[in-house]
């Protein structure tokens, strides 16, 4: 892979290689964009099959942090890092230190946080030797909470808009992926008198939704063909593609996973079979709302972050205003937004 060709083609402003072979550490910090302030996004740890597709990864996911802390009207710009490995062998407090320091050699430039497979407990080693890091126990802690009660702020948005109130009482919710954001969804929703229809590859959470929240129980394919008015993909990301969404028989599509569209032309097509799309990154910002607001004091107010969390009602109402204005899609709407902060910052 060219890389200073695939840093013009996402528009990257730096990439930092980084290795320790004492401790088995081979990472990739991408910075994209600081124009509106220091670079948040997670790390992520995976046993990648391929440097390239580490790399592929890290400009891609680093891109979109740009754009969902921007729509979110956050002050921070987007980064993202990825470690390369195992995680169950190369996992020690050593190894945490040797990837913090690296962080903390970009001198506030890149702000790291959680993603898949870093937890609460790395993070915290990580914070032993830089202050670069947010979402700590000890400060905002666990954002999934905050990002299924920005999930739900959005539904009752796109609700408003398709179905003439923001009630979401008597409404059919399908959700896949009843993890930590999905499992609070459902509690918010089960509250309002939503209807909910559930599935998970893990069949103990599936039935705590059932026991808990009156779910009904579909399998793996009925989630994604059965009669709702909401579809919610809290699982995986790039799940609906133009060959597959033909086949929904939702009204609205609004989760938390990311990257849920494999593509533009996804988004194009969930337009014109008359799906309302709520753009994922303006959907589940709840969680980088969290933690950005320990940046970069380190002061925290769990009242002011309910209350910018709650902003993702407007935000995606004007997203959806702008999507009909522009006679576009919403997920393409969403990024001409969020890119046109950043530009006008520039
Ligand atoms: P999680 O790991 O706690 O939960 C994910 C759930 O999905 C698990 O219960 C898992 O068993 C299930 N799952 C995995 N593959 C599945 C499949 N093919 N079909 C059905 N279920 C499947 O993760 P989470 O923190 O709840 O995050 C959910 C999604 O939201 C992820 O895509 C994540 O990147 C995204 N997201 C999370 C946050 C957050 O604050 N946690 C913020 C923004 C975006």
């Amino acid at each position: 892979m060219k890389v200073i060709q695939e840093m013009n083609r996402y528009g990257h402003e730096q990439i930092v290689f980084v290795q320790d072979k004492s401790v088995g550490l081979k990472a990739i910090i991408a910075v994209h964009s600081t124009v509106l302030g220091p670079a948040l996004g997670g790390t992520r740890f995976w046993n990648y099959a391929s440097e390239e597709d580490a790399l592929f990864d890290v400009l891609r996911l680093s891109r979109g942090m740009t754009l969902k802390n921007a729509a979110a009207g956050l002050k921070l710009g987007g980064g993202k890092a990825v470690i390369i490995g195992d995680p169950q062998q190369l996992k020690s407090r050593v190894f945490f230190h040797a990837y913090g320091k690296y962080i903390n050699s970009l001198g506030g430039k890149y702000y790291t946080a959680e993603d898949v497979n870093t937890s609460a407990t790395d993070i915290s080693q990580i914070s032993e030797v830089t202050k670069y890091v947010s979402g700590i126990p000890e400060t905002s802690g666990n954002p999934s909470p905050f990002t299924a009660r920005g999930v739900f702020m959005a539904m009752q948005a796109g609700a408003s808009v398709k179905f003439g109130s923001d009630s979401l009482a008597g409404k059919t919710v399908a959700i896949q992926g009843i993890g930590s954001v999905g499992y609070e969804l459902c509690s918010r929703l089960a509250k309002v008198g939503a209807k909910l229809k559930v599935y998970d590859i893990n069949p103990v959470v599936v039935e705590k939704a059932v026991t808990e929240f009156d779910a009904i129980a579909v399998t793996a394919d009925e989630i994604l063909t059965t009669d709702c008015d909401i579809f919610s993909p809290c699982a995986m990301g790039a799940l609906l593609n133009t060959g597959n969404v033909g086949s929904l028989k939702c009204k609205m599509v609004a989760g938390a996973a990311n990257n849920v569209l494999l593509d533009a032309e996804t988004g194009d097509k969930l337009d014109t079979l008359g799906i309302l799309y709520l753009p994922d990154y303006i959907v589940n910002a709840g969680g980088v709302i969290n933690c950005g607001m320990e940046i970069p004091d380190g002061k925290y107010d769990v009242d002011l972050v309910n209350a910018q969390v709650d902003k993702i009602y407007d935000t995606t109402l004007k997203i959806i205003n702008l999507a009909q204005t522009k006679n576009v899609s919403t997920y393409r709407a969403a990024d001409d937004y969020a890119f046109g902060i950043v530009e006008s910052a520039r």
